[in-house]
Order: structure tokens, then C-alpha cells, then sequence
């Protein structure tokens, strides 16, 4: 965790720097705790904001907003729920730069990637403002002799999301949209290190004429996150970060009888076949390992090349590309690559390429002598290590950052096995012209979600994000039907209304008979 607590000696430094502030019952307040953390500005390296770290008393006081709200928000009707998603999304759309701006200053990435994440996550605010149709329960007549039953998807009450800095925007918006159109107030706990497009997001769900405390923002740490997984206030929790604090959230948050999802780590690999589109293949995995300096959950960090010769067919076409790859601040309209999101994480990154040297995988590009921007930004340029082995730590643990590497593979069974031997299950991809392979790669392959000649298989919002394995933790994948069970409860009601019939006392189990 990036959090840097300030020391009182730095205090008067601190008192110029921006202050960022929760947002709770519909205005912002001042952090109260006494404890902040450093956000950054990655391509400078300079702090340019603190952000506060919620205590107890801060996180009771936006559960106790929410709590208030509940009753009235979820006595709505659905249609009028859905109109201010419409409305939300007009304003969101108007804005969209704005928040692509917020989201490149805090944490790095070009500005075309932070209007495509914005962009990905509008497009859960328009699945979810199909609502009053999501939501529409069953109905069977005449069940028994004029009896009729009929199921409903009622809220939750108040429903919290944990976010990772990798989508400061597009992964709460996979969350909220669903879960308030369902009826269900929200509190968001977004990623201290990028925190300021969550309260512009608040700030635009009023405009659009939420009702107070609907939507909470609280930022903070691990005090904050633990006071959330035991509030007897939230109900359900949506979490999306690390393998280790995913699997954390759940166990907690189980334990404390709250309804988990947990989305988690990954290692995603892609397939490369003899008979591939090379030139395709290529182009792809430049976009999906060092789109964004690799810190995306569905970033591929792996390619399998079955073959020697594809493996240096591939490698041939990989460094022309990565060489012509433009490493600059996302606010350089020419940037392709974006620095990463903090200093500690530059210097983990760095750390994996040292280590893969030590472990015997051959470093074929290293980023670290690119031609990077000047100055302090934490800049690295895209790595390629070719000979990857199974056994090596980067090749098991995810490094999240622009770096690939290749395993050879003697065949597609070893190149399936392979992934199924992970710990985790994102995403992955293959790419072949040949139709069996990769049907039998899709049906076979122990991962969620799966592409064929697509190198980032996201699934859109009306259908569901979710990995398998140590990628995720709980029963619902996130955003489309999944997200509508996930955010509601069944209840399922059977009815007979007086017709002058008369049953009689009967103690046995009703039945049809
Ligand atoms: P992270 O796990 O460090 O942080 C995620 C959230 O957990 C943050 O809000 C943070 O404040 C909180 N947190 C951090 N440490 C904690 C602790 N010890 N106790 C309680 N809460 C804690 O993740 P990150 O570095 O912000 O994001 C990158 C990770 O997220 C990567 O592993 C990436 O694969 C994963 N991710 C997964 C998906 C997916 O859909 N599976 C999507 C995006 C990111």
C-alpha cells in the first residue's frame, strides 16, 4: 500500500499542497483524522495533493448518510432511478474530458487511455438505466387451485465498493450504476493514491439529482477498508485490487456477514500459434503489455509462442514496435506510454527486471534505458524478456507494469497446460487461423473471461467481468445480470386471495395433490 503518512515536520511544506475531501450526504467535507497520504504527480514525481485517510468516526458518519437515504431511494420507482442514471450520463458525457484530465494528473496514463476507460465505464451507466426491465421479477399463475407466486429483486440497503488505482474511474462505474439502480445506497473507498475522479463523479451524480447520501465518497487505507468489512451498517461489499487483498476482503468481509465479491490479481497470457497472423499477433501484444505501462488486470504479461520459430519470428517482430513505442506524459497528445503510478512502484518494477536476470530469463529490451522523459517522472520503458520458465517469479507473480515475456512452448497442449497451472484465471487470449485450436482452447482453458485473435477480451457492460481462480473471490462476477444479482435479494411471494373456497384445516406439506 502507497500510503505515506505525513510526519508533523513536513507539516508547513503540506499546508500549500491541495487538500482532496470526502464527499458525504451530497457536499464535501474535510478529512478530520489527522492522517494523510501523498497523491502524485507520476509524470513529474512531485506530490501535488493529500488526500485523507478516513477514521472510524469519519466512515460511521457516511454509513449513518447512506443509512438515512436508503428507505426513500429504494421506495422509488425503478423508471425514476433509471432517469437520473440518464441524466448522470449526459453530464458524465459533457464532462468526459474534464475527468480524462483528472485522471492522466493523478494517475499517469495518456489521455486517450483515460477518455477509453471514462468511455468503458459509461457504458455500465447505460446497461444499468435499463433497470425497470433488469429488474422485472417472474410471475407464475395459478400455482395451485387459485394461488399465484411471484419473485422480486428487492436492495440490499447500503452496499460499499473498494477500488485499485489502476481504473479510478472505470471501476467504480462498473459498481455504482448497477447498484443504485437497483435501489441500494453507496459508499465509495476509492485508491488513495488517484482519489479525485470518485468526488467528481459524486459531484456529477448530484447534478444530475441524487438525492443526498445515495452516493458517499470516503477516501482511506487499511483503517478505513477493515472499518468497512465489520460496519454492521453495509450489507455487501464490492472489491477490486490485489490477489492478497481481494482474498483478505472476502475472508473479512464473509466473516462479518456481508455478501463479497472480491475481483483479484492476474497473470494473463496469450497463445501464439505457428499459424497465427504474426504481423496481428504482434501489434497486439504491444497494445494489450504496454497499453496503459501494463497496469491493467487484463494487460497480457505472457506470450506462449508453440515453437521455436514462432517464438523468434515473434521477437523479430515485436522490437521494431516496441523501439517506435513513445514513452511521455499522458498529457503529451503524442504519448503512447505513460509513466507509473509512484515511485515504489517504478522501483518494484525495476526490482522484477533484476530479478529475472538472477532467475536466467534472457532480458531481450530493457526499459530502463529507453529514451525516457527528464526529470523525476516515474518512467520506465517497455521490457521484453524472452525464456521464461515456469519455476521463475516473474513469470508466476504479476508485475504490473510494461513488462513481457515469452515462453517457449513445445505444443498447444503444453501451451494450454501451461494456463490452467496458474494461479490465476483473468484473462487470455490466442491467436490462430486455425478453428479447432481455438475452439478447443475456449472450451478447455481454466480462465474467465477468453479471446480469439482479441488480446483484451473485456467483456461489454451488459455482460459480466469476472475471473476464475485467485482472480476472484465470491460467487458474482461484476456489472450486466450478475451485477443486478449481486446488488438485490429474492424474495419470492405466493398469494390467495378469499374466493368463498374453503381448504379446511391441513397440517401435511401444501402440495398440488
Ligand atoms: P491494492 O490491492 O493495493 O488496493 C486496492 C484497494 O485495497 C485500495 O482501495 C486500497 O486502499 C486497499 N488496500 C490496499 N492495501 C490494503 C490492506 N492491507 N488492507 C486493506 N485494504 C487495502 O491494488 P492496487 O495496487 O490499487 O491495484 C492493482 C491491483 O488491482 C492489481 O493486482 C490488479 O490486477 C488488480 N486489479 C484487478 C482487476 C480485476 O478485475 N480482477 C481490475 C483492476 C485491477
Amino acid at each position: 500500500m502507497s500510503t505515506a503518512v505525513l510526519p508533523s515536520a513536513q507539516a508547513s511544506a503540506a499546508d500549500s499542497l491541495r487538500s482532496i475531501e470526502h464527499w458525504i450526504n451530497g457536499r464535501t467535507v474535510a478529512g478530520a483524522s489527522g492522517r494523510t497520504a501523498k497523491v502524485y504527480n507520476p509524470a513529474t514525481g512531485q506530490v501535488q495533493a493529500l488526500v485523507p485517510l478516513a477514521s472510524r468516526a469519519e466512515l460511521d458518519s457516511a454509513v449513518a448518510a447512506a443509512r438515512a437515504a436508503f428507505p426513500a431511494w429504494a421506495a422509488q420507482p425503478p423508471l425514476r432511478r433509471a432517469r437520473v442514471l440518464f441524466r448522470f450520463r449526459e453530464i458524465f458525457e459533457q464532462r468526459l474530458e474534464e475527468i480524462a484530465q483528472v485522471i492522466t494528473a493523478e494517475h499517469g496514463k495518456v489521455l486517450s487511455d483515460a477518455r477509453g476507460e471514462a468511455t468503458r465505464g459509461l457504458e455500465v451507466v447505460e446497461f444499468a438505466t435499463g433497470i425497470p426491465h433488469l429488474i422485472k421479477g417472474e410471475f407464475s399463475e395459478q400455482v395451485g387451485t387459485n394461488v399465484d407466486s411471484w419473485s422480486m429483486r428487492q436492495p440490499l440497503g447500503v452496499v460499499a465498493g473498494i477500488t485499485p488505482f489502476n481504473f479510478p474511474a472505470m471501476v467504480p462505474m462498473w459498481m455504482f450504476p448497477v447498484a443504485l439502480a437497483c435501489g441500494n445506497c453507496f459508499l465509495l473507498k476509492p485508491s488513495e493514491r488517484d482519489p479525485s475522479a470518485a468526488v467528481l463523479i459524486a459531484e456529477m451524480l448530484k447534478q444530475a439529482g441524487l438525492p443526498d447520501g445515495v452516493f458517499n465518497v470516503l477516501h482511506g487505507d487499511k483503517e478505513a477498508v477493515d472499518g468497512i468489512l465489520e460496519h454492521p451498517g453495509i450489507a455487501a461489499v464490492s472489491f477490486v485490487g490485489s490477489t492478497p487483498i481481494a482474498e483478505y476482503v472476502y475472508r473479512t468481509g464473509t466473516a462479518h456477514n456481508k455478501r463479497v465479491q472480491a475481483l483479484g490479481g492476474a497473470k494473463n497470457h496469450m497463445i501464439v500459434m505457428p499459424d497465427a497472423d504474426l504481423d496481428q499477433a504482434a501489434d497486439a501484444l504491444v497494445g494489450a503489455a504496454y497499453g496503459s505501462a501494463g497496469e491493467r488486470c487484463m494487460a497480457i504479461s505472457v506470450a506462449v509462442a508453440v515453437g521455436n520459430k514462432t517464438a523468434d519470428a515473434l521477437i523479430e517482430k515485436l522490437r521494431p514496435r516496441i523501439d517506435a513505442l513513445k514513452i511521455a506524459a499522458g498529457t503529451d497528445p503524442a504519448a503512447e506510454m505513460g509513466p507509473l503510478v509512484t515511485g515504489a512502484h517504478l522501483e518494484r518494477v525495476r526490482g522484477y527486471l533484476d530479478q529475472g536476470k538472477t532467475e536466467g530469463a534472457e532480458l531481450v529490451v530493457d526499459g530502463r534505458s529507453s529514451a525516457l522523459p527528464k526529470g523525476e517522472g516515474f518512467f520506465v520503458g517497455a521490457c521484453l524478456f524472452d525464456h521464461l520458465k515456469p519455476e521463475m517469479k516473474i513469470y508466476q507473480e504479476e508485475i504490473f507494469g510494461p513488462v513481457l515475456g515469452i515462453v517457449r512452448a513445445k505444443d498447444f497442449a503444453t501451451a494450454l497446460d501451461l494456463i490452467n497451472s496458474h494461479e490465476f484465471g483473468n484473462g487470455t487470449s490466442i491467436f490462430t487461423r486455425d478453428g479447432d485450436t481455438a475452439r478447443t482452447f475456449a472450451n478447455n482453458v481454466q480462465v474467465g473471461m477468453v479471446g480469439i485473435n482479441i488480446p483484451i477480451p473485456v467483456p461489454m457492460a451488459f455482460n459480466s467481468f469476472g475471473g476464475w481462480k485467485r482472480s476472484l473471490f465470491g460467487d458474482h462476477a461484476i456489472h450486466g445480470m450478475e451485477g443486478v444479482r449481486f446488488y438485490t435479494r429474492l424474495k419470492t411471494i405466493t398469494a390467495r386471495w378469499p374466493t368463498g373456497i374453503r381448504t379446511g384445516v391441513d397440517t401435511s406439506m401444501p402440495t398440488l395433490g
